[in-house]
């Protein structure tokens, strides 16, 4: 049994067998020179191409696909295969170096490829990702290339890859795709967006698995901590089978508790909420007992979209959000840019030393106020159409909460001056991720309406841990009594003065320490979907009381070995 560790990039389980995707090696690009009397024959050629590819998404489009992140990446798409730019280039080509049409496609893609994937950015580079996709597809449909295609899948397959295109994760069939594995890609790429819209488990980045791994190799794929195991041996196998069984039947047995709140044995309730931005995927949310989202990732708008930074297209947006939720609060956090998640338009800058340290979040938005000020206008005028609150992220004291705060009510009066309406409600909260703000948390309650407490980046900046080093990750201890003493005090700090304290980092939906957030007092989690179901049974199934001790004891702790031996013992006598 081989283990192979990636990045968690769409939660879920699959067992299977894998079905290795090698690229489909481009033949050789034909290459030779054309006569004046050829260019108009050669670019038909590529202008029916681009036609019927063109035609072909306006169709899918039409057919309107799962979500919106599939519409958009489609969209993406249209506007990249009828780039003028890309076509002039091409033009400029055949008419001026009397190239053919294959080689001059060839030549301007790697061109923009070469040019893309010098940048540092991370952004950048899947960028030209989807150049090399598009360039790919004009040249298989001019040489008649028959593709491998994602839709001739007849049977369940772990699919195990370099690298997977938009392309080609949007034309999966997620009754036989269980789950995609892949040695390059990122938590951000367009296809881990399209693989968490189809709920298809997803570990990329694992650098070798393509070498490592043959079609018809058992795989176990465990994308919610990035784990693949290559022919498991038998104790492995069984483990994870009954993981999976036990989540099918629990899956099954747990609607029973959709109509239920997460209310405790001794009537404590808790308030429970999903991290989403796809309107399509929160009507599914709700219908499993989700209370609304307490985290809308307002970034992933832009990194998938090009042109979203207009207020009319997240005005949109956000609105098709709040009418999903049909009356549920929904939570926009404003632009949480830079770090690991540069948005290629807006930064131009991209050579920061410490990205994480650095120009990013609620520091970005302040510095940009244009940018920041067409955000709050949108989610402002967006308000009318639902229960919407906002929250500021990566905020690490009063002063930038007091900006925020200044520019939310000049975005209210330019509102005002052009009679656009807006909620006069709209409740006004910040995420607790530095430790400085949960250290400073009685302060900053007295301007915040709720906290939220966002565990992924408190734990990399407590622990001193970059959250994508897989190097480290040993040490990203969400137990560790540093954090939760973090918590601790950001929860007194909010109910000191009457207000909610919420959790909106992956913490929330880890079902092992669910007791100890339930006594640690938070008043509200918002998870992946995923989590919900389970979540909901283990507190439902829980005594406050006791879950308060157990989060006494584990306070009084001195290590996250202990706390975690704590839990395995409260889990073994529950
Ligand atoms: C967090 O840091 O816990 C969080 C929820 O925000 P993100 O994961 O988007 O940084
Ligand atoms: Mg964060």
């Amino acid at each position: 049994m081989k283990e192979l560790r990636g990045i968690p990039s769409s939660n879920g389980l699959a067992i299977g067998k894998a079905l290795l995707h090698l690229d489909d090696a481009l033949m050789e690009i034909p290459r030779y020179s054309i006569t004046q009397k050829q260019i108009n024959k050669e670019w038909q050629r590529f202008s029916d191409i681009v036609a019927g590819i063109t035609g072909k998404i306006e169709k899918k489009l039409k057919e309107n696909p799962a979500s919106k992140e599939q519409r958009d990446i489609l969209g993406a798409r249209l506007l990249m295969f009828n780039d003028i730019e890309f076509h002039e280039n091409v033009k400029k080509r055949l008419e001026d170096q009397r190239q053919n049409i294959e080689s001059a496609v060839w030549d301007v893609s790697q061109e923009l490829v070469r040019k893309l994937s010098a940048l540092t950015n991370e952004s950048f580079r899947e960028r030209a990702a989807d150049v090399s996709d598009i360039a790919r597809e004009l040249l298989n449909t001019l040489l008649s290339i028959q593709q491998f295609s994602f839709d001739s899948v007849n049977e369940p397959v772990i699919i195990v890859a370099h690298d997977l295109l938009p392309s080609q994760a949007l034309a999966m069939d997620k009754n036989f795709i269980k789950a995609i594995v892949t040695d390059a890609g990122s938590g951000i790429s367009h296809t881990a967006i399209i693989a968490r819209s189809l709920w298809i488990p997803a570990v990329m980045g694992t650098s070798s698995a393509s070498k490592q791994i043959k079609t018809g190799d058992i795989l176990i794929v465990d994308g919610g901590s990035g784990i693949v195991f290559i022919d498991p041996d038998k104790e492995t196998l069984s483990h994870y089978q009954k993981m999976l069984k036990e989540n099918k039947a629990r899956l099954k047995a747990d609607k029973s508790l959709d109509g239920h709140s997460a209310t405790t044995t001794d009537g404590r309730r808790f308030t429970l909420k999903v991290n989403m931005e796809s309107a399509q995927e929160l009507k599914k949310a709700i219908a499993q007992g989700a209370e609304g989202i307490g985290l809308y990732r307002s970034e992933f708008l832009f990194l998938t979209e090009g042109k979203t930074e207009t207020e009319e297209n997240q005005y949109k947006a956000y609105s098709e959000i709040l009418k999903a939720a049909k009356g549920l609060p929904v939570t926009i956090r404003t632009l949480d840019s830079g770090g690991d998640k540069i948005i290629p338009y807006l930064f131009q800058n991209d050579d920061e030393k410490n990205p994480l340290l650095g120009w990013r979040s609620i520091r970005f938005s302040l510095s940009m106020p244009d940018i920041f000020m067409t955000q709050l206008r949108a989610i402002l005028r967006a308000s009318v159409h639902g229960k919407v609150q906002i929250m500021f992220p990566l905020i690490s004291g009063m002063e930038e909460l007091e900006q925020a705060l200044i520019l939310l009510e000049q975005a209210k009066s330019e509102c005002s001056a052009k009679n656009q309406k807006y909620s006069n409600n709209i409740p006004v909260g910040i995420m607790i991720e530095v430790p400085s703000a949960a250290l400073v948390a009685d302060k900053l309650i007295k301007k915040s309406d709720f906290f939220s407490i966002g565990t992924n980046d408190l734990i990399q900046y407590t622990l001193g841990v970059d959250r994508s080093n897989e190097k480290v990750s040993y040490l990203a201890q969400p137990e560790h009594p540093a954090i939760l003493h973090l918590i601790k005090k950001t929860i007194d700090a909010a109910h000191k003065k009457g207000k909610p304290a919420a959790m909106c980092g992956e913490m929330a939906g880890n079902t092992e320490l669910i007791p100890l957030l339930v006594g640690l007092g938070l008043d509200e989690l918002s998870m992946n979907v995923y989590a919900l179901h389970e979540v909901k049974r283990i507190i439902c199934e829980s005594s406050f009381k006791e879950c308060q001790e157990l989060a006494q004891k584990a306070l009084r702790c001195s290590s996250a070995k202990e706390v975690a031996s704590l839990l395995k013992r409260n889990k073994l006598t529950s």
